[in-house]
């Protein structure tokens, strides 16, 4: 028996043989070419190829009612289409006169390099999708068929592992037999992670090399929740496997049938289970039946697929997009939170000692205001079309929220002028991610219209734990008490003044906590699409007035140890399978 750990990429557990995937390298050798313009006609032709291969996948894909599948293919495609990278492709090819080949793995490098810089996952994991789509492009190129590193046609239940995995390598596999993926690279938020949580694929990414005792057609257990997989069980392991993916099973479909319901506790407190979006995928997929609407809305990804500022026009439209989609659900839009170590090239920004207590967000849209007030408008339009709000980030005195709405007013003041419609009544909201907010928030809760803890960023900040380096993790503890005081502040001073509070950070679906959120009287909890059913199941297990004084016991005892060991006892205590 071999056990290899990973990362949970999607949960689920399931059983089959072993079947590894052996990707047949492309070659990466830099060839000098004389004739430039055939080589350029060579990669546009490979491009050609690639696409019409990526275009017959979507198409079954929609034919099979995958939506989600279709939108990832969608996606490469888009990405394919992408002029401005593969004029820099053949700049490569004129300029240095090598192969098609090797011009697109120095853009593929280039690229990647630039993302891999950027402190954030979801751009992080844009560079695998650029790198899956360079390889494709690549093998085309080098004439090797997709069947050459895909070869299994299985008529018994198994287990792909793999170095990595594409979307599109994903929906070759039969889906009747595939019972789970195992990978040595990717991240949490790849596509194929997304693609596998869409389907419901138990998934575990990032183990590192697989041991050399594996083999094809091992038995395989995956416990996609655990990031556990188990080669050649023995009988005990394979029992309590067994018991536990039965559970399992019931519990999902449970979860599925809570979605599209209201969140309601035992004792009648209503929760609202919205959806954090912010990418195009996000948006294509978004289905307003399974959530109680979009409670943030990152708008970074509009400035970061550009080679400058976006305009107003194409802000407005997709932020109108959106809207249409929501219709009466809320759509919280959060204005640029960019700075720090979320750079982008043509914003110029200064190298700092301390990115996270840096230039970002809002301080940032305050210094360049017609930057700013681009975004201030295009929002403001697309309010006409739904129930839209807005949202500063990063808030740390009353000042910049005064400010903040000072400059939505001129903007207001400019469409008017022009004869332009908009809301002139959008709520606005701020973050509450700094411990200057937190502790401010009874006088910040008379400005503004709602308040959404930015979980993420407070545990960071109250913690002084960087919440992206890996060896202050265990200080970086959402059971902090410091950081649960700090929400149960910011809740009653939210309540004081008859306004809202949501949770938009990875705390608001973390199991445990949920207990602590309802006794706090947490309006609305954004999480991430797969686990609004989660979440509202778990709302509705609990009563937020016996939670109450739990809740009082575990913030006055101060200790994290003895609030994990309560909250275990809580979460034990309901019908609930981890
Ligand atoms: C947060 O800080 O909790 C949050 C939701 O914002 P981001 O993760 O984008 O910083
Ligand atoms: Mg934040």
């Amino acid at each position: 028996m071999i056990e290899i750990k990973g990362l949970s990429g999607a949960p689920g557990r399931g059983f089959g043989k072993a079947i590894i995937l052996e990707n047949k390298k492309v070659s990466t050798e830099r060839k000098t070419i004389s004739d430039s313009c055939a080589e350029i006609h060579t990669l546009t032709n490979a491009r050609n190829d690639y696409k019409r291969s990526l275009s017959a996948l979507t198409e079954s894909a929609e034919s099979a009612k995958n939506k989600t599948e279709a939108g990832i293919l969608n996606a490469y495609i888009e990405i394919l289409d992408d002029d401005v990278f593969f004029n820099d492709v053949e700049k490569i090819i004129r300029q240095e006169n090598v192969c098609a080949s090797w011009a697109v793995e120095e853009k593929r490098r280039e690229t990647a390099a630039k993302f891999s810089s950027v402190d954030d996952k979801y751009l992080k994991s844009r560079v695998d999708d650029i790198n899956n789509i360079c390889v494709g492009v690549m093998k085309k190129l080098q004439g090797i068929s997709d069947n050459d590193s895909l070869t299994f046609a299985g008529n018994e239940n198994f287990i792909v592992f793999a170095k990595d995995l594409t979307p599109a390598d994903t929906v070759r596999f039969d889906r009747k037999y595939l019972k789970g993926m195992v990978t040595e690279k990717g991240g949490l938020t790849s596509h194929t992670v997304i693609l596998a949580k869409a389907l419901g694929i138990p998934t575990v990414v990032g183990t590192g090399p697989f041991p050399q005792g594996l083999f094809n057609e091992d038995s395989v257990l995956i416990d996609g929740t655990a990031g556990m997989v188990v080669v050649s069980p023995d009988d005990a392991t394979r029992k309590a496997f067994e018991t536990k993916c039965k559970e399992n099973e019931k519990q999902q479909m449970l979860f599925y049938t809570c979605e599209s319901r209201a969140a309601v506790t035992r004792d009648g407190f209503h929760i609202h289970v919205d959806i954090n979006s912010g990418d195009k995928e996000s948006i294509r997929t978004f289905n307003a039946g399974s959530c109680d609407g979009i409670g943030l809305f990152r708008t970074e990804f509009v400035y970061m697929g550009q080679s400058y500022y976006p305009s107003e026009e194409l802000q407005f439209q997709i932020y109108k997009d959106m809207a249409v989609k929501t219709g009466e659900k809320e759509l919280i839009i959060r204005t640029l939170d960019i700075g720090g170590d979320k750079q982008l090239g043509y914003m110029n920004l200064p190298k700092e000692a301390n990115p996270f207590l840096g230039y970002r967000a809002i301080r940032l849209c305050l210094d360049r205001t017609e930057i700013f007030k681009i975004q201030l408008k295009a929002i403001l339009r697309a309010g006409v079309y739904g129930n839209v709000k807005i949202m500063f980030p990063m808030i740390a005195n009353l000042e910049e929220v005064i400010r903040a709405k000072e400059l939505l007013e001129e903007a207001k003041a400019d469409l008017t002028k022009h004869n332009i419609k908009f809301k002139r009544d959008i709520p606005v909201g701020i973050m509450v991610e700094t411990p200057a907010a937190a502790l401010l928030s009874d006088k910040l809760a008379e400005n503004v219209s709602f308040f959404s803890i930015g979980s993420n960023d407070l545990i960071q900040y109250i913690t002084a734990a960087d919440r992206t380096n890996e060896l202050v993790q265990p200080v970086y503890n959402n059971h902090n008490i410091s950081f649960l005081r700090a929400v149960k502040l910011i809740s009653e001073n939210a309540h004081r003044c008859n306004i809202s509070v949501g949770i938009c950070g990875e705390t608001a679906s973390e199991p445990s906590l949920i207990p602590l959120w309802c006794a706090m009287g947490i309006d609305e909890l954004s999480v991430a699409p797969a686990l609004v059913g989660r979440t509202k199941y778990l709302v509705g297990q609990m009563s937020r007035k016996e939670l109450i004084p739990e809740m009082e016991k575990i913030l006055s005892s101060g200790s994290i140890e003895n609030c994990n060991h309560c909250l275990s006892r809580i979460l034990e205590s309901i019908d609930y399978e981890k």
